[in-house]
């Protein structure tokens, strides 16, 4: 189901906690709101939609741009630093960042079973952003 977008930046700065198999319906949430949002949005973190777990879901290129759901992700390694601009659906206007050109994160799938992956370019741009989210870091 498509939840609202939480704004309240007060409420995304705060550090998200361990996502349980429990959350799994939020993470269906998740992906439903960000295919009503794909028209100016890649990729959500559950507090985005007003839940405090680390979840991420985004548009993945290397996967036809399926739509791809992280617990727990934790980025592991970064290389390339580089200077983005991006914008987020929670906030108005866009800001500079710092971002990394390949990353390998590690996550759990849902089914709970843990992988390491690595990402470069605009994937791994917008799974910074939303692990970002998970620890309470706006752009
Ligand atoms: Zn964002």
């Amino acid at each position: 189901m498509q939840r609202p977008i939480m704004t309240s930046p007060a409420f995304l700065s705060q550090k998200s906690s361990a996502a349980t198999q429990r959350d799994i319906p939020t993470a269906v949430d998740l992906a439903d709101t960000l295919a009503a949002h794909s028209d100016r949005c890649v990729g959500m973190a559950a507090n985005m939609i007003g839940v405090s777990k680390r979840i991420i879901v985004f548009k993945d290129e290397t996967q036809n741009d399926r739509t791809a759901t992280m617990f727990n992700p934790t980025i592991r390694e970064k290389f390339g630093q580089y200077e983005a601009e991006e914008e987020c659906l929670s906030l108005t206007g866009s800001r500079t960042v710092m971002r990394f050109r390949r990353i390998s994160v590690e996550y759990q799938d849902e089914k709970f079973r843990t992988h390491t992956q690595t990402y470069t370019g605009w994937t791994a741009q917008i799974i910074q952003h939303e692990v970002d989210h998970c620890d309470g870091i706006l752009v």
